[in-house]
């Protein structure tokens, strides 16, 4: 591994014109000490810095290259579309085509609409969700992050964790007093919420497979006992799949559980590393929408031919090539399976969460179901681990508050690296 000096040269500049030179807040790596690293371009498992060390990629962008860094068959797709013009603000073909390819792999969506992020996805399937019932109120699990729209920045995960802000100032009490919050995998909890708030909780959201809090996975029933409390109450049950859509299975993980959401939001994957986000669901509620029904919600750029292009071209390989799936699974499970090895040789008991291509090492003994337990998670360590796992070329999402995404470019021979690099790494985090 060379010296970071360019990357580091360059923090130091982004500094003077960037808040905390960054535009997202975890790639400071604030959370695990030692400046980011700037990259300059990304092939196949691979990404490159500045200074020309190359890493093992376990992020891909946050979730979108599930094949890989500048698959082909994405990037032929984009180029092809680039002569005809960056963008119309009018309908096109594509938009169309995408669309009745995404109803066709979704369980829950019957129509869709395009727009430019995650948390424009969640904020808008929210605010339909509202629209529809005449309720105010939500409900979202404590850890679970949606974006960073104003209601959702009530005991948010991901980046509103690591850097300690999981309510962050700026949103108003109104806002927030519309936000209710229960742990996650507690439908206890949401029932007496739920009771509490008779006839005014307008939607419940959470990802059905967290992967803002470290990975947590649902625990048998937690997913059917809100679909049936939800049928039960009137409130629109929301699934946001943003990281599990198109990761899990081609239908999500409504797909792989089998309970079907009122609506989902959808992001990262769909757009192969363009910005893209969607929701949709139940024709009923979506012909809410604007101009179809009185729920306003728009935008300039959404449906961006290049980047329906990308998504369209991403989401039908991975339609008509459901083997990588089973790829995927393999691979995963070898690496986890490599690092229970190490940890028993080292003779060391943390606890690894897993489901398909997303996973999490949490420094912790106990098991993490919500977000209390994820909690109990050695940060400090996590943050040791993560700067050895650096130094050995493994990039690591920068927080322990993070799920990881393994893509089809990691051949047996780079789980071995890794699982060879996982086990120098845990020795030397433990001094
Ligand atoms: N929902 C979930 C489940 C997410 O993981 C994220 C982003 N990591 C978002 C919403 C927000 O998406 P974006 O960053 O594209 O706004």
């Amino acid at each position: 591994m060379k010296e970071a000096s360019n990357s580091n040269e360059l923090f130091k500049r982004a500094q003077h014109s960037i808040p905390g030179g960054v535009n997202s807040p975890v790639r400071a790596f604030r959370a695990v000490g030692g400046n980011p690293r700037f990259m300059v371009s990304a092939k196949g498992p691979y990404l490159y810095d500045e200074d020309g060390n190359q890493y093992l990629d376990l992020i891909n962008s946050w979730g979108p290259m599930i094949l890989g860094h500048a698959a082909e068959v994405v990037n032929e797709a984009v180029q092809k579309a680039i002569p005809n013009s960056l963008s119309f603000g009018a309908p096109t073909r594509k938009e169309v085509e995408i669309a009745e390819l995404i109803v066709s792999m979704v369980p829950s969506i019957e129509k869709v609409r395009m727009v430019n992020s995650g948390t424009e996805a969640t904020m808008s399937a929210i605010r339909v969700a509202r629209g529809y019932t005449g309720r105010d109120k939500i409900i979202k699990f404590e850890g679970c992050y949606h974006g960073h729209g104003d209601s959702f920045l009530i005991s948010a995960g991901s980046g509103a964790i690591t850097l300690g802000v999981p309510d962050s100032p700026g949103v108003t009490k109104g806002t927030a007093n519309d936000t209710l919050t229960a742990p996650y995998n507690n439908l206890e909890a949401v029932n007496i919420l739920v009771e509490a708030n008779k006839g005014q909780v307008a939607a419940i959201i959470l990802e059905p497979v967290a992967g803002n809090m470290g990975l947590v996975t649902p625990q048998q029933g937690f997913l059917q006992g809100l679909r049936d409390l939800c049928d039960k109450e009137g409130i629109v049950l929301i699934f946001d799949e943003v990281m599990t859509g198109f990761r899990l299975a081609p239908g999500g993980a409504q797909e792989i559980y089998g309970v079907t959401p009122d609506m989902s939001t959808l992001g990262k994957i769909i757009g192969g590393g363009m910005p893209v986000g969607a929701y949709g669901g139940k024709r009923a509620l979506m012909d809410y929408v604007s101009p179809a029904g009185p729920v306003y919600q728009a935008g300039t750029l959404s449906g961006n031919p290049i980047a329906m292009s990308a998504g369209m071209a991403m989401l039908n390989f991975l339609k008509d090539h459901p083997e990588t799936y089973q790829q995927l699974e393999r691979t995963t499970a070898s690496m986890v399976a490599g690092m229970q090895q190490n940890m028993q040789q080292l003779g060391l008991s943390y606890t690894i969460n897993r489901i398909g291509s997303m996973f999490s090492i949490f420094f912790t003994k106990e098991q993490v179901v919500d977000f209390e337990t994820a909690k109990t998670s050695d940060t400090a360590l996590f943050g040791r681990y993560f700067n050895s796992m650096l130094n050995r070329g493994i990039y690591l999402a920068p927080s322990q508050y993070e799920a990881l995404f393994v893509s089809t470019a990691v051949t047996e021979e780079l789980v071995e690296q890794y699982i060879q690099a996982n086990l120098e790494s845990l020795k030397e985090a433990q001094a």
